[in-house]
């Protein structure tokens, strides 16, 4: 099973290579006179985009709401250009524009608390509306020194070099590698955080040795013993597998200086698909690190707090929603990567998909039971 789901995790990388996004679900010309409803959508990923491109065609007027200085989420601020052609996603997006789709960029939605547009707003003044704010918050190792200057979380790391390569900030604002980096994790965003430093910044700082720590071995990872090979083979990385840091400790000038190690066991446990990784005592060792980026893994990043105008969370931070993507607030649904979890961006964009057809169904029949 975790194989397959690597498979096509190779697939969907390699064909993305090779076409542009295609968000609008009919021609320009065959949208339909206004229905007079409108629709917000919180997020301008996949997933956002996907249903924004199915409401027009059935003649909604569409507003999309973003954070960022443009849309595509994670298309354009998370995944490297050589995966998914950034130029691909932009046609994509301007045919929305050409069709009539609002985007209203820079906006950061919020619930209840926090700045921004709230979201309580938009379920006033709009018809229904779709929430896809995705997984940008990630998980931590809870280790001692992780909070260390040069200790980064994976995806932020990649988000800020994204938004230097792209223009909107400088490399200079990039934040510091060093000769020595460590990366954790074992899934696609610890291929792309030690693929994109190696493949970009090498020179700028000097890198020399890339680490890759990972509590199983490739043969479990997420990212696929195939990738893990390439990394290796094409790089020179050096795997650390079936390692975890239990601690990051400063040098003199206060930054990351090395990571302190624990060897693992694998141990299978009856019901589960993967073996569990099960610590050595007195098996740590020490390396020496100028940076660490750390790829545990992302969670949802619903724009509210449980409960909030009455939409409940799962236990596991993603929205709850019945199978017509209805969430526990009437005209509120969800879709993406907030409502099944950090995944793929066909998934997500199929998620958009459908929960514009069940939003349009909403739209039309005025029917919550
Ligand atoms: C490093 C990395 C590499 C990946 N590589 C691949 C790959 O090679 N192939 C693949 O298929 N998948 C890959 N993925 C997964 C893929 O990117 C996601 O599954 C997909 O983008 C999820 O789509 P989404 O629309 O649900 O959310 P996102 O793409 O995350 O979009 C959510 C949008 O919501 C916006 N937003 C969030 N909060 C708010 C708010 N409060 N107000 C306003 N806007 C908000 C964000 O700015 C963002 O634009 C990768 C993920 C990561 C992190």
């Amino acid at each position: 099973m975790a194989f397959t789901v690597s498979l096509i995790k190779i697939f969907i990388r390699r064909n993305s290579r090779q076409r542009g996004m295609k968000f609008l679900k009919c021609s320009e010309d065959a949208i339909p006179p206004p229905t007079g409803k409108r629709v917000a959508i919180v997020g301008a990923g996949p997933a956002g985009l996907g249903a924004a491109g199915v409401l027009r065609c059935k003649g909604h007027e569409v507003h999309v709401y973003d954070a960022l200085q443009e849309p595509g989420g994670m298309l354009i601020f998370a995944i490297p250009e050589y995966h998914v052609p950034k130029a691909g996603v932009r046609s994509g997006v301007q045919e929305l524009v050409k069709a009539g789709v609002n985007f209203h960029l820079k906006t950061k939605v919020a619930g209840c608390s926090g700045d921004g547009v709230k979201l309580e707003d938009l379920v006033r003044d709009f018809d229904a509306v779709l929430i896809a704010t995705g997984t940008w918050r990630s998980r931590n190792l809870g280790v001692p020194g992780e909070d260390l200057p040069g200790v980064y979380v994976a995806l932020d790391w990649l988000f800020e070099f994204y938004q230097a390569q792209l223009g909107y900030t400088s490399m200079d604002e990039v934040p510091p590698l060093g000769h020595n980096i460590m990366v954790v994790g074992g899934g696609l965003t610890a291929v792309d955080a030690t693929e994109v430093p190696l493949r970009y910044l090498k020179d700028r700082f000097n890198i020399q040795k890339v680490y890759l720590s990972y509590r199983r071995t490739r043969n479990e990872a997420p990212m696929s013993p195939r990738e893990f090979n390439r990394l290796i083979e094409k790089y020179g990385v050096e795997p650390l597998e079936l390692t975890v840091p239990t601690k990051f400790s400063p040098g003199p000038n206060g930054r990351v200086a090395s990571a302190t190690l624990q060897r693992m066991k694998l141990e299978s446990v009856p019901g589960d698909k993967r073996p569990h990784p099960v610590p050595i005592p007195g098996s740590e060792f020490e390396v020496k690190v100028d940076a660490v980026l750390v790829a545990a893994g992302e969670i949802p990043s619903p724009p509210f707090e449980q409960g909030c105008l009455g939409i409940e969370l799962n236990r596991d931070g993603t929205i709850k929603t019945d199978q017509k993507f209805r969430t526990t607030a009437k005209k509120v649904f969800a879709a993406g990567d907030v409502r099944h979890g950090a995944s793929l961006y066909g998934l997500a964009l199929k998620s958009g998909n459908e929960a514009a057809a069940a939003l349009d169904e909403f739209l039309r029949t005025g029917s919550w039971s």
